[in-house]
């Protein structure tokens, strides 16, 4: 069959009738147990481990086979492993390849939990890590030390949405053996997909756009051909598994992606055109602006943005910020994105968030434009904006 399009494979991926038994979705296969018919069955079961057999239930269902096959056919990688949440995806990938003594390279644009389980688990088990610029390109083989293992790329930043040159990065990870991990939740698969530009495993927090909804926490890491057995198995060694219902809701997820995120982008490309002239903006981090870090490597890399972005204030202060979260109606407050509500975050400062880069800007509000209509969230956010500076 000729290559299809990438909005046809999130439809037809992992439909096997071994997984959906004749109907369109598969069959929520919930399971500890996996009972064997006779000991040849068993150790034919038991030498294909974890390969899209069954064999016991921490290492899936038919129903988790149908999700991984489908992302892992999305980012273009060889097999994809499944965790309770994005957070776990990222401290698993990161444990699966690091030992005392080694050293990781993390960008310094991180989110928050991932520069956390650096600062707390990775260094107490004698792993150094050093945060580098997003921006750094190739300079990145500055910092290269001899017992360099992991280079981990976020793109775009959390908060402040910085794009990175990820080829040049990973040419010179490459030339200098180290592997490479990309945090792909904002690039979905769809807009980015970090294995055709050579990074070795592309992680995502399922819980944004795959499940879209706002009511499953997952985590997925795809890696290529030289890494997934290594990632497979040591993530079911470190206990990693999800329900067979939320890999049934993930995927379900999944079928509609394509086309939400065609409204999240053209919903929130109009917000941000209409938060760019306003007064009391400075700029938009959005990474499809030319006010964005990195806009030239967003044009030259992604098929498309979504509805996460974020804009500065020329000014403001704790009170102002208090104020505009409180009296905004449709933009709930709350904390993860990529469901179909709108969503609204805000911090006066960087402080904490970053260790190489300063912040010397005006407080940065992060929007997460859901499915309503644009009319009514742009009515919001401009009677918000105007007890903002009543607050100033
Ligand atoms: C939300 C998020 C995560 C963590 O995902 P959880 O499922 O909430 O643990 C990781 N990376 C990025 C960029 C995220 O936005």
């Amino acid at each position: 069959m000729t290559k299809t399009n990438k909005n046809t494979q999130i439809v037809s991926a992992g439909r096997k009738k071994a997984y959906t038994q004749g109907v369109v979705n598969p069959v929520v296969q919930r399971a500890s147990t996996v009972v064997f018919d006779s000991v040849a069955d068993l150790k034919a079961a038991a030498k294909k481990r974890g390969d899209k057999t069954l064999f016991y239930g921490r290492r899936g269902t038919t129903t988790h086979f149908a999700l991984q096959e489908a992302i892992a056919e999305l980012e273009g990688g060889e097999g994809c492993a499944l965790y309770p949440s994005g957070a776990a995806a990222i401290s698993n990938a990161l444990l699966s390849f690091v030992k005392t003594g080694d050293h990781i390279l993390m960008v310094d644009t991180a989110y928050e939990p991932t520069r956390d389980f650096c600062d707390k688990i990775l260094a107490g088990l004698g792993i150094e890590t050093t945060y580098y610029p997003p921006g750094i390109g190739a300079g990145i083989n500055e910092l290269i030390k001899d017992n360099t293992r992991v280079l981990f790329l976020e793109s775009p930043g959390s908060i402040t949405m910085e794009v990175q040159d990820v080829p040049a990065m990973v040419a010179k990870a490459n030339e200098r053996g180290v592997m490479t991990m990309l945090d792909n939740t904002w690039g979905n698969g769809l807009h980015f997909r970090p294995l055709e530009h050579g990074v070795d495993i592309s992680i995502q927090a399922a819980t944004k756009y795959i499940v879209g909804h706002s009511d499953v926490m997952m985590g997925v890491a795809v890696a290529n051909k030289k890494y997934w057995p290594t990632l497979r198995e040591n993530s079911y060694l470190l206990g990693q598994c999800t329900s067979a219902d939320d890999a049934y809701l993930a995927l379900r997820g999944l079928r509609t992606m394509a086309v939400r995120l065609k409204q999240h982008e053209q919903a929130a490309i109009e917000v941000a055109k209409w938060l760019e002239t306003h007064p009391l903006v400075d700029h938009i981090r959005h990474p499809a602006f030319a006010t964005c870090p990195g806009h030239e490597f967003f044009k030259r890399d992604f098929d498309g943005s979504n509805g996460l972005f974020s804009f500065v204030m020329k000014q403001g202060n704790q009170q102002a910020i208090d104020a505009f979260l409180d009296s905004l109606h449709h933009f709930k407050m709350g904390f993860s994105w990529g469901g179909y509500e709108s969503l609204v975050t805000a911090n006066l400062s960087m402080k904490g968030l970053r260790s190489e880069t300063g912040w010397s800007q005006g407080p940065v509000i992060r929007l997460h434009i859901g499915l309503e209509d644009v009319a009514d969230l742009l009515a919001d956010l401009d009677q918000a904006l105007a007890v903002y500076e009543s607050h100033l």
